[in-house]
């Protein structure tokens, strides 16, 4: 569940030599969809009026296009949905049964985050809508890969689907995917109310509870380095700063590079065989 947009990447072309180490995962029973029917879209009108600015924005920007412009090259046995709609006052976003679906209560919470005066000046407004936009899609298609496609997964699920989020947007040309992976992290920082690396060392007064931990999810702290970390073990030079600054720590910086590449690894050998080779 929860979170996240236009993405502009030709993953296909990443992992052509890898197409034909694997099948699809298609029973005999299925008849796959064709190509032009792998995704179908749908902006579903808001009921919620307040909604409505933030639809034609979406319709404008073409959000869902761009989305499904990256999902439709793999080999779905079945048609996925990618919706955008109300949900009665719940800020969510969630996978089931071969549909993805992005409230726009949850859309509006990315817009007004990203419209807040506590922004801080190196994250763009539109850094700050379109990141986390961008991975909640990509987190629920992670879902809808390990459903649809039967990918084993070891872990946590939310843990994973995760960083297939993260790894999709890390293929993107490097002055794109910094911007939509320091959204991201901002979305997380502001969560946690964060402003500075120094915030991130301070006791919190709040007790806790111990059955906060019962969640799928990690905490937020958690998914902040988690995303940080592999980004920065993609590229230590492009995200040379979160570690200088201070907002991943360099024990866990030290791991990062083999984070990445495990990551990497079950991508290539699950994922990419199932990816159509650009034409
Ligand atoms: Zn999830």
């Amino acid at each position: 569940m929860r979170r996240r947009f236009p993405l502009r990447c030709s993953l296909a072309s990443l992992f052509a030599t890898c197409v034909g180490m694997m099948q699809p995962a298609v029973t005999a029973a299925q008849t796959p969809p064709p190509p032009s029917e792998r995704i179908v879209i749908a902006y579903v009108e808001p009921t919620n009026l307040a909604h409505k600015p933030l639809y034609d924005l979406l319709k404008e920007k073409r959000a869902l296009e761009r989305v499904k412009q990256i999902l439709e090259r793999i080999r779905w046995p079945r048609t996925l949905r990618l919706e955008l709609k109300g949900c009665d006052g719940e800020s969510n976003a969630f996978y089931e049964d071969a549909i993805v679906t992005v409230c726009y209560e949850y859309v509006d919470e990315v817009w007004q985050n990203a419209n807040s005066p506590k922004r801080p000046a190196m994250i763009s407004r539109e850094e700050a809508f379109v990141g986390p936009l961008s991975d909640t899609f990509l987190h629920e298609a992670g879902h809808a890969m390990f459903d649809l496609l039967k990918i084993p997964v070891f872990g946590r699920e939310e843990d994973a689907a995760d960083q297939v989020a993260a790894y999709h947007t890390l293929q993107l040309p490097k002055e794109r995917k910094l911007q939509l992976i320091m959204g991201t992290a901002f979305a997380y920082a502001s969560e946690l109310k964060i402003r500075s690396p120094r915030d991130l060392s301070r006791p919190r007064l709040r007790i806790g509870r111990h059955v906060t931990y019962a969640d799928e999810h990690g905490t937020p702290a958690q998914r902040l380095y988690n995303l940080l970390c592999i980004a920065y073990g993609s590229d230590k030079e492009l995200f040379a700063d979160v570690v200088k600054v201070g907002y991943l720590p360099s024990d866990r910086a030290d791991m990062c590079e083999d984070e990445y590449k495990q990551v990497d690894f079950a991508y290539r050998q699950l994922i990419a065989p199932l990816i159509d080779v650009s034409p």
